[in-house]
């Protein structure tokens, strides 16, 4: 038998029926609750689920552009927060060898600084 003590529950085993939840552990709830982030690491800072465009590098050659990515963003210094089954998806779609939905140039200049 299941048994379930409020906080130690994992936001992803949260999809038994509804039915046998109270009112707080609703269905929506449990997905509002995956979105949760801690803290920001660095600022301390409200961190918060926006869907962001990702420059996606390996080893700081650009691989590829990568559209509509969750990731937690810090309201004050904008540290971003990946979580473990996003950074998976992403590293998939850069291998990928289907094709883009869309090719860019880019200029790349250099900064000289005297
Ligand atoms: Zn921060």
């Amino acid at each position: 038998m299941l048994k379930v003590y409020g906080t130690s529950l994992a936001p992803g085993n949260m999809n038994f029926p509804s039915t046998r939840m109270d009112g707080r552990l609703s269905a929506e709830n449990g997905v509002k609750m995956a979105k949760v982030y801690h803290k920001c690491h660095f600022c301390g800072g409200e961190v918060a689920e926006k869907m962001i465009t990702v420059d996606y590098r390996w080893s700081e050659k650009l691989m590829t552009v990568i559209n509509n990515v969750p990731a937690g963003v810090c309201g004050v210094c904008g540290e971003q927060y990946f979580k473990a089954p996003v950074v998976k998806a992403m590293e998939r779609l850069a291998r990928s060898k289907k094709r883009p939905k869309q090719m860019l140039k880019v200029p790349v200049r250099e900064l000289k600084v005297a």
